[in-house]
């Protein structure tokens, strides 16, 4: 990651201010053709073509967890902000695993 955090409190912090300002900009309607686009626009966009097939794992974690989550419609900012704190320990036990396996080659 490009970003150094001091803390998981932090890291939460610039998330959801990072997720806020995207909901802010983004369209209220999109299709999946759209949206890939999107999603190819951002990834090169930040020069992280590398790092694409762990983006799919991470989104692909984050997404089996909506499924799992119940209250996955609710969109108050303390729903918004667990399920972006969910996604991301996901994510970082997901990372955890594949630096920890690429270490060990
Ligand atoms: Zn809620």
């Amino acid at each position: 990651m490009s970003r150094e955090f001091r803390s998981e409190a932090e890291k939460t912090k610039f998330f959801v201010s990072s997720f806020a300002a995207v909901d802010k900009h983004l369209p209220k309607k999109a299709s999946a053709e759209l949206l890939s686009f999107m999603i190819w626009r951002m990834v090169t966009g930040y020069g992280m073509s590398d790092a694409w097939p762990d983006m799919i794992t991470i989104v692909n974690l984050a997404l089996a967890d909506d499924d799992d989550d119940e209250d996955v419609d609710c969109t108050c900012d303390k729903c918004k902000t667990k399920m972006i704190e969910d996604a991301m320990d996901d994510a970082d036990s997901f990372l955890d695993n594949v630096l920890n396996s690429k270490r060990g080659k």
